[in-house]
């Protein structure tokens, strides 16, 4: 289904590896209406160009001097560029997923020029102040004119902040299309799995790539050991994040990886075909945290905190790094096949696989509503 708006009026702003795989399916049912910005975020062969052909993406706009740069630069040298851009050739929506600084600019950038901000997965809060990303979501689902809550409690959470209902619809995450659309078939996975030597649910996968861990010596010493610790009973496979290689380099702790099969960052579809088959993941990634839960694998989550609690309920485990990583590992590999098989019975909290289609006929609803009423109502009464 394509909607009928016009070609290029919708900016699509992003700048990470997550929310190329989230709005993929979006963009692609915008069609010419979809006008992709990559701010540059993370701007990196191995964690976004690929991508860009895996999923099918049209070649992005860039702008320049936002990756590697502190958080607060990156932020300003994106809106500056989206404000070139947005002024050379105004957009008629825009639209950010979740919680990054790409996201954050790309709000700052549609509420500068009164343009319509469509929020993808609002609503998520981990309440831990120490998090950038929970003040970008804060933020960001401040300045939204349209919410899309991929859960009722992302929804509720929303309300008890005082945001109108109107503004709000639950369309569940796409990440769910995102899975099914790019998991390879039966027969690819087998291959795949045979090349890495590797049987299915008789490994563990791994990932690792926030600060907390890695930019921690003693984190990431904790978590490294107890993957070692791993290896020792299963195969544990870990696709190398870059920032993670540079800091266990930095840190000597290159040792500590030697029973562990160690992968460049894979691709989307090798990624999910490795998850897919996994006895169990160990991961502190945002959305490996909700694709578990449309794979049917259990997780453990490394992490302080999270802001996605639905996952918690039957796929994770939220565990901080050190001992209880191994302790949780063991205690989920212990469940075994019923365990899988029981998994795999659950419906995945984030939604039907409908979510894309429901935010671009929101989109399109909400461009006809603006486009048929004054649309510098609220800004001119804030000038008055
Ligand atoms: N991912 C991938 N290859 C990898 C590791 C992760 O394709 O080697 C995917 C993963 O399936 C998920 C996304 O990257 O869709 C998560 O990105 P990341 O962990 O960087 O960010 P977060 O979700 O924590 O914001």
């Amino acid at each position: 289904m394509q909607t009928v708006l016009p070609a290029r009026s919708v900016a699509v702003v992003l700048g990470t590896r997550p929310e190329l795989v989230k709005l993929a399916e979006l963009i692609r049912v915008l069609g010419p209406a979809a006008r992709v910005v990559h701010t540059g975020q993370h701007y990196d062969e191995e964690l976004s160009g690929g991508f860009l052909d895996e999923l099918g993406l049209p070649e992005p706009a860039y702008l320049t001097g936002v990756g590697g740069q502190p958080r607060a630069v990156q932020i300003a040298a994106a809106l500056h560029g989206l404000d070139a851009l947005f002024a050379a050739e105004p957009p008629l929506a825009v639209v950010v997923q979740g919680d990054t600084n790409a996201a954050l600019a790309g709000a700052l950038a549609a509420n500068a020029r009164d343009l319509p901000l469509v929020h993808v997965e609002a609503g998520l809060r981990s309440h831990d102040r120490a998090m950038p990303e929970e003040h970008n979501r804060v933020l960001v689902d401040r300045l939204a004119d349209v919410l899309c809550a991929a859960t009722p409690d992302n929804r509720e959470l929303l309300l008890a902040e005082g945001v109108p209902e109107e503004r709000i619809t639950v369309t569940g995450n796409p990440v769910v299309e995102a899975v099914r659309d790019h998991l390879p078939s039966a027969d690819a996975r087998g291959r795949l799995l045979a090349a890495h030597g590797l049987t299915a649910d008789g490994y563990v996968l791994a990932t690792v790539h926030r600060p907390e861990n890695t930019d921690d010596e003693r984190a990431l010493t904790a978590v490294l050991t107890e993957l070692a610790g791993l290896a020792r009973e299963l195969p544990v496979v870990l696709p190398l994040h870059p920032r993670t290689r540079a800091r266990i380099e930095a840190a000597g702790l290159l040792p500590l990886l030697d029973g562990v099969t160690v992968l460049p960052p894979a691709g989307y579809g090798t990624f999910l075909a490795l998850a897919r088959h996994a006895a169990l993941i160990v991961s502190d990634s945002g959305g490996v945290q909700e694709e578990t839960t449309v794979l049917g694998r259990p997780l453990v989550v490394v992490r302080n905190s999270t802001e996605r609690p639905e996952s918690l309920a039957d796929f994770a485990e939220l565990v901080d790094p050190g001992p209880a990583i191994g302790a949780a590992a063991r205690r989920r590999l212990a469940e075994g096949p019923p365990g899988l098989r029981h998994l795999a019975t659950l419906p995945s909290p984030y939604g039907d696989g409908t979510a894309s289609r429901r935010i671009a006929a929101l989109i399109a609803k909400t461009v006809a509503a603006r486009t048929s009423t004054a649309p510098k109502r609220e800004h001119a009464a804030l000038a008055a």
